[in-house]
């Protein structure tokens, strides 16, 4: 007698001594002094005797053996200990019912307890895509065709899950190559589940720790598994909507990845999980403003992601300035996500430069703060060019214009350059009783004042102010009759 291919050791040992007239696998224990736990783990005196016993070989024995304790081989896969069920309980009465049909002999010696049905994450047979059941407290005293004939009846055969039958072919197969195959097969499944845990996040508006129903939930398997079954990038793009759609709801933003930061954070970097733990680090280095030292799974080597508070401070800006920045100017192609009435978490990279810019823009009321003078002054400056401007976004439903500080200073020092190195005899007025002496616009005395034509131009305090210059009205009426500034004049005449 042989084990079928993907029978566990206990299910086949069992099998053997029903064959030789035991009536159970205890009895056979009891009668022959063996212990069943070291049958099911395959342990050196059980293994010893199971292959004097049958003439199988070890390594066929050993192949779904229940190991003790932590990473184990099953089959062609690594799985944890804990994903295996302790006793065998689980069966599917449609290949039961198959055993009993296709087979020869005593019944129960025919069907046998597949080695999937051992693995909690598989929760339907991959074959027929009903439910494992338990077997009944005094399944050894029915009659067992009776009672599969009973449960197929219930149980209507249907086309088996993508999740089941994944990881029922990982256990009976080498991997393949997509990317969950890469993969340890117990990473795999936790990964599918902690997947399908956002999608359900996500899905209820609702952020936790841990997979709704835990690491086994069907339903979890069943969604994690439909997405990174497409790849990493699916997976990438999942965790993307998944971000943008929940970060607003996260105490702290991190906290939006609870869930994987409390399945991964022991885990060590290089092993089984490394590549999960890269991941995820990637994923939140790019979709959570974290800030450059901070630890996520591991330290943040700099920033890359900022939210209009984080930016405000870095770049010495108001918020709503930022806002309007990131929004209207980078045409919203640096935004990750926007929650709230005026949250905005978004790509630093892509926002920089105007933010550089914008923390260099000054208002025009600022603008006209630095220079000294007053609004009607500053107006009359933008409008006549001497200050190139800027202006926001029209989506802003407010338009402000913005001065560059440079410009501001550049306009300063061509000012200063006039002003007369050593005080003058002449009768000096401000430059604001000066345009009313001489019925002149303010930014027509300034141009007389930047083309070199007046000789005689003062401040009236140590610290540059525009309405603190001093000028001499005679001069200046003296110029319109020589010509010099005459379409000035004209403009005052119109
Ligand atoms: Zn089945």
């Amino acid at each position: 007698m042989l084990p079928f291919d993907d029978e566990t050791a206990e299910s086949f040992v069992a099998r053997l001594v029903l064959a030789n007239g035991f009536h159970s696998l205890a009895e056979f224990c009891d009668f022959t002094g063996t212990r069943q736990g070291g049958i099911i783990a395959m342990d050196r005196d059980e293994l010893d005797a199971v292959v004097r016993w049958s003439g199988v070989s070890e390594a066929r024995l050993q192949a779904f053996a229940i190991r003790r304790d932590g990473i184990v081989a099953f089959g062609a896969a690594q799985v944890k200990r804990t994903q295996l069920r302790a006793t065998h309980r689980r069966y599917c009465p449609h290949c039961f019912s198959d055993d009993i049909r296709n087979g020869t002999g005593y019944p129960r010696t025919r069907i046998y307890m597949r080695a999937t049905w051992r693995l909690s994450v598989i929760s339907r047979c991959s074959r027929h895509g009903v439910p494992l059941v338990d077997l009944p407290e005094d399944f050894d005293t029915l009659d067992l065709k009776a009672l599969t004939d009973i449960n197929v009846k219930y149980a209507v055969a249907s086309g088996a899950l993508p999740h089941d039958r994944y990881f029922s072919e990982r256990l009976l197969e080498p991997p393949a190559t997509s990317y969950l195959d890469t993969l340890p097969l117990y990473v795999a499944a936790e990964l599918c589940a902690v997947l399908g845990g956002l999608h359900h996040f996500a899905a209820e508006g609702k952020i936790s720790d841990r997979v709704p129903g835990g690491m086994t939930n069907p339903e979890c398997l069943a969604s994690g598994y439909a997405i990174a079954a497409e790849g990493r990038e699916a997976v990438w793009d999942f965790l993307t909507s998944y971000i943008v759609k929940m970060v607003g709801k996260a105490s702290k933003y991190p906290m939006v990845y609870s869930l994987p930061l409390r399945w991964l954070r022991d885990e060590v970097p290089g092993g089984d999980y490394g590549s999960i733990r890269e991941l995820f680090q990637d994923h939140a280095e790019k979709h959570l403003p974290l800030e450059q030292g901070e630890t996520f799974l591991t330290v943040v080597s700099r920033r890359r992601v900022h939210t209009v508070y984080s930016a405000a401070k870095e770049y010495g800006l108001p918020e709503a300035r930022v806002r309007d920045v990131v929004i209207n100017q980078a045409g919203g192609k640096a935004v990750i996500a926007v929650f709230g009435s005026r949250s905005v978490v978004f790509r630093k990279d892509e926002a920089h430069a105007l933010l550089i810019d914008a923390a260099s823009q000054l208002t025009t009321t600022q603008a006209a703060e630095r220079l000294g003078c007053a609004m009607t002054q500053m107006e009359a400056l933008l409008n006549e060019g001497y200050l190139p401007f800027s202006t926001n976004g029209e989506a802003m439903g407010r338009v402000y214009r913005w001065v560059s500080a440079d410009e501001v200073q550049r306009f300063q020092d061509r000012v200063e350059a006039r002003l007369s190195p050593t005080p003058t005899e002449h009768d000096l007025v401000p430059v604001l009783d000066a345009t009313k002496i001489c019925h002149r616009a303010f930014v027509e005395i300034i141009a007389l004042i930047l083309s070199g034509q007046l000789a005689h131009v003062q401040m009236s305090r140590p610290e540059f102010r525009l309405d603190k210059i001093m000028v001499n009205p005679t001069e200046i009426d003296e110029l319109s009759g020589s010509g010099f500034g005459g379409e000035f004049l004209d403009r005052a005449r119109r």
